[in-house]
């Protein structure tokens, strides 16, 4: 056996109930004494609330979705001029995506306390917009030192948004099992990630506040983020990259449109991983679970139905077929590529493809 697997060094603490006593030790343990708090208008008051045990500089609510750079540009300057030494983000990707950003310049160390399943805070990768054009980049210093978790923040989350926030989590997991670079190590982080996903968000789909499926989703959405920023982006996030550029799909709905076609695709051909994925969704089979597990939530099913035109998917095929990892375990074609589009498209059967 030969690989080699990077672990990302970051403190973790799930702390359900007890955020501010959490955060207060983490802060302490930095030595830190000027606080950045970055949480946007509507986590205003829950901020206030968990950071009341710090020492607090600094307080900025201006969250933009996909940091756009004049928003990083203005987080930095206050940063420098209030002469802050850490930064706290409470919210979910996009709260975290400009803590990333001053970190980018800065240095300052995060600690992240997130509020959705988007899994930013486990990532070393952070993300720019400019003229509409995101730039994402890979960076030791944007990964937050220390992340608390506390499920009882996210009992705010609506239901449907908190369904597909877990689902994109699942996706991770997925397509974590076949990315580029991925190792036995990024395999189990992902299989555990499934099983939490699997066990937490049925329970999260019925009540969206309850805490006991909150905390499995959150445990499995840590795990998700940590195999897949390892693992490196696979065929389904490929797919859902050029798809949402090119017609501006909701970025969750298409990963849950998109994830049941490509396991479909791949799990025949990766026989070790669709076991594992199986065990881990208590079903005879990955494709089963995951179906049984959409059902239950009601999962989106067609692309069509979020705005994509049907002559998209001639458009799709070849930039798609140009991004797919050269370790994809099914040979992708033209054909077969363009047949997976196609029903996901329409909404058919992830089995019943016909080649065109
Ligand atoms: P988001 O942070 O934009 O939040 C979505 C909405 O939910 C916002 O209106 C927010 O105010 C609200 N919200 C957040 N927490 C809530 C709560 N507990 N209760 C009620 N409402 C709440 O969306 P997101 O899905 O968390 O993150 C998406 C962003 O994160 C994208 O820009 C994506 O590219 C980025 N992202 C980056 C990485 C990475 O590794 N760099 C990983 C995942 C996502």
């Amino acid at each position: 056996m030969r690989f080699t697997h990077e672990s990302l060094p970051q403190r973790v603490r799930f702390a359900t109930g007890e955020a501010d006593a959490a955060l207060a030790a983490e802060i302490d343990r930095l030595g830190a004494r000027r606080v950045m708090v970055i949480a946007s208008g509507r986590e205003a008051e829950t901020a206030a609330r968990i950071t009341s045990e710090i020492p607090v500089a600094l307080r900025h609510d201006e969250v933009v979705m996909h940091v756009p750079v004049e928003v990083a540009e203005r987080a930095r300057a206050r940063a420098a001029e209030h002469t802050v030494d850490a930064i706290v983000c409470i919210g979910g990707g996009s709260t975290t995506g400009l803590a990333k950003a001053v970190a980018l310049t800065t240095g300052l160390p995060i600690v992240a306390v997130p509020t959705t399943y988007a899994g930013s805070e486990a990532t070393d990768v952070w993300g720019l917009t400019s003229d509409g054009t995101k730039t994402t980049g890979v960076d030791p210093r944007v990964l937050p030192g220390a992340v608390v978790y506390d499920a009882s923040l996210l009992a705010t989350l609506p239901g449907e948004l908190a369904v597909a926030s877990g689902l994109n989590a699942l996706a991770h997991c997925v397509d974590a099992m076949w990315g580029p670079r991925v190792d036995p190590i990024d395999q189990v982080f992902a299989t555990e990630g499934i099983r939490g996903l699997a066990a937490g968000l049925p329970k999260v789909a019925r009540d969206s506040a309850g805490v006991e499926g909150i905390e499995q989703t959150l445990y499995g959405a840590y795990l998700a983020a940590v195999s897949f920023t390892s693992a490196g982006s696979g065929m389904h996030h490929k797919i859902c990259h050029v798809l949402g550029g090119m017609f501006d799909l909701p970025h969750a709905q298409t990963h849950a449109v998109v994830l049941p076609h490509v396991l479909a695709f791949n799990a025949p051909s990766a026989p070790e991983a669709e076991a594992r994925m199986a065990s881990a969704f208590g079903a005879a089979s990955a494709v089963e679970g995951l179906a049984g597990l959409r059902t239950t939530l009601g999962a989106p099913q067609a692309l069509k139905d979020y705005g994509m035109p049907e002559d998209g998917i001639a458009q799709a095929v070849a930039p798609i077929l140009a991004a797919i990892p050269d370790n994809n375990p099914a040979p992708v074609t033209e054909a077969n590529l363009a047949a997976l589009l196609r029903a996901a498209w329409a909404g058919a059967h992830p089995d019943k493809r016909e080649e065109s």
